[in-house]
C-alpha cells in the first residue's frame, strides 16, 4: 500500500481465522476487500492448535491438500480426568473427531487463499469517523471496517470495549516445541490422543497435545492469580506421572481472551462489525475460539452481502441477532463478577462426574469440546 489515499469497500483489521474468514466469505462478489495486520505472516499465535471438523467443513478446506508440507494431526481419542486422579480414555472408531494444526501454518494458509488484498506488517494506529466513512491511518478510506484484531483489537477499543478493564478473561500459558529424538522416545503422550486434566478447583484445565514431532503443553484458567505456579505444578505432575520423561522448557507464552458468556463487547456499530476474539466468542467450557472466530467471520460476510451497501448500525445489528442464535445470548447487562466458586457438594459432585467415563465422553468431550450436537455452518 502506498502513502497516498486508498479506498476499499471493506477493511478487515486482523488476519487471524476470524479476519480471513470474513474475506473468504466476501470473495468473488466484486467488492474491494483488504486485510490489514500488524504482523508479517507466517506469525505465531499462542494456542493449542486444535480444530474440530466443523471448521474444515465451514471453510471448505481440502484437508489432503492442506496436509502437504504442513502438520495436520488426526485425533481419534482423548485422555480426560482431574489432575492427580486416574484419567479416562475415550476413543472414537469412525475417523478423526478433531485435528491438530500449527497456528503459524494454519493462519497463513487461510490468509493467503482468502482472496483479499493483504497489507501485512502494518498496524492500525488511528481510525476516525468522517461522515459515513472511516479514515484509517490517515490514508485508507472505507465505509465498513471489520474488527478482527483478537482480544486487544483496536477497532473494539474505538467501539467502546474496555480492553483489560472490567472484563473477566481466561488467562492461559502455552509452549509448543519440536521434540528431540530423545524427548520423543521419553514422551508417553500419543499423537492421536490429546490429554486434558481439570484443575482441582474446576477453574480451568491443562492440556498436553502431541502433533507429530511437536509437543504443545499449556493451562488456562478463569482466574489469573498465580497462573505461573499452576502451570509449573501441572508440568511437574506430567513428569511425575510419566507423561513426559523430561523437564519441559520454561519459555511459556501467555495470552488472555474472553469466553462468550462473559463478553460484553459490542458486535455492530455504524459502519463497523466485530468478529472472533475481538468481540469475545470462545466457547465457555472448552475455551475453543477458532470455530467461533471462523463462524462469526462467515456470518459477518453474509450480513455484509445482504446489507446491499447500507452499513447503518440498525442494518448491521442483524449480525448480532444471528450471533445470538448461533452462540447463545450474551450477558451484556450483567455486572462482571468473579467466576462462581464451585464449592462444597457441587464440587464433590463435579469431581465424581469427572471420574466417570460416561460423563467424560458424553458431556466433556462430545458436548463441551467437540460440539457434536451443533452441525457445521453450511
Ligand atoms: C493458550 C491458548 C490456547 C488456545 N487453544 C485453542 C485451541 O486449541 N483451539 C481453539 O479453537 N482455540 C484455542 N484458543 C483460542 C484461539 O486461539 C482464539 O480464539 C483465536 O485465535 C481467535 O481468532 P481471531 O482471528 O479472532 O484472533 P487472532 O487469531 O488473535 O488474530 C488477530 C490478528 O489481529 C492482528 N492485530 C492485532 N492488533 C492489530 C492492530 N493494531 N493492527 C493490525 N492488526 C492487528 C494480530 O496480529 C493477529 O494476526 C486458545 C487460546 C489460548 C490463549
Amino acid at each position: 500500500m502506498t502513502s497516498s489515499r486508498t479506498d476499499v469497500d471493506v477493511l478487515i483489521v486482523g488476519g487471524g481465522p476470524a479476519g480471513s474468514s470474513v474475506a473468504w466469505g466476501l470473495r468473488g462478489q466484486g467488492l474491494r476487500v483488504a486485510v490489514l495486520d500488524k504482523a508479517a505472516f507466517p506469525r505465531n499465535k499462542v494456542c493449542a492448535g486444535w480444530i474440530t471438523p466443523a471448521v474444515a467443513r465451514a471453510l471448505e478446506l481440502d484437508l489432503s491438500e492442506y496436509a502437504r508440507g504442513r502438520i495436520l494431526q488426526p485425533i481419534n481419542g482423548f485422555l480426560v480426568g482431574m489432575m492427580g486422579a486416574r484419567a479416562n480414555e475415550i476413543r472414537y472408531d469412525q475417523g478423526p473427531v478433531s485435528y491438530g494444526i500449527r497456528r503459524c501454518e494454519f493462519d497463513e494458509y487461510l490468509l493467503r487463499r482468502c482472496g483479499a488484498e493483504l497489507w501485512l506488517g502494518q498496524s492500525l494506529a488511528r481510525m476516525e469517523r468522517q461522515g459515513d466513512r472511516w479514515l484509517v491511518n490517515d490514508v485508507i478510506g472505507t465505509r465498513l471496517i471489520v474488527g478482527a484484531g483478537g482480544h486487544f483489537c483496536p477497532v473494539a477499543r474505538v467501539l467502546g470495549a474496555r480492553l483489560g478493564q472490567a472484563e473477566l478473561v481466561v488467562a492461559a500459558q502455552e509452549i509448543e516445541f519440536e521434540m528431540t529424538a530423545a524427548q520423543r522416545s521419553a514422551c508417553a503422550v500419543r499423537a492421536d490422543t490429546p490429554e486434558l486434566y481439570f484443575c482441582p478447583d474446576l477453574k480451568g484445565y491443562g492440556w498436553i497435545f502431541r502433533k507429530g514431532d511437536w509437543l504443545n503443553v499449556g493451562l488456562g484458567r478463569e482466574d489469573n492469580h498465580r497462573l505461573g505456579d499452576h502451570v509449573a505444578q501441572f508440568c511437574e505432575e506430567m513428569r511425575m506421572h510419566g507423561r513426559v520423561g523430561f523437564h519441559l522448557p520454561r519459555r511459556f507464552h501467555g495470552h488472555a481472551y474472553l469466553l462468550s458468556h462473559h463478553a460484553q463487547r459490542p458486535l455492530a456499530a455504524d459502519g463497523a462489525l466485530l468478529v472472533g476474539d475481538a468481540t469475545g466468542l470462545a466457547y465457555p467450557q472448552s475455551g475453543e475460539g477458532i470455530r467461533p472466530a471462523v463462524e462469526s467471520g462467515l456470518l459477518a460476510a453474509r450480513t455484509i452481502l445482504s446489507s446491499a451497501g447500507e452499513f447503518s448500525e440498525r442494518r448491521l445489528n442483524r449480525y448480532a441477532d444471528v450471533i445470538a442464535r448461533r452462540f447463545g445470548p450474551r450477558t451484556a447487562d450483567a455486572p462482571v463478577s468473579a467466576p462462581p466458586v464451585v464449592s462444597g457438594w457441587r464440587q464433590a459432585l463435579a469431581r465424581y462426574a469427572l471420574s466417570t467415563r460416561w460423563f467424560n465422553r458424553h458431556v466433556v468431550i462430545d458436548r463441551w469440546f467437540l460440539h457434536r450436537h451443533q452441525p457445521a455452518l453450511s
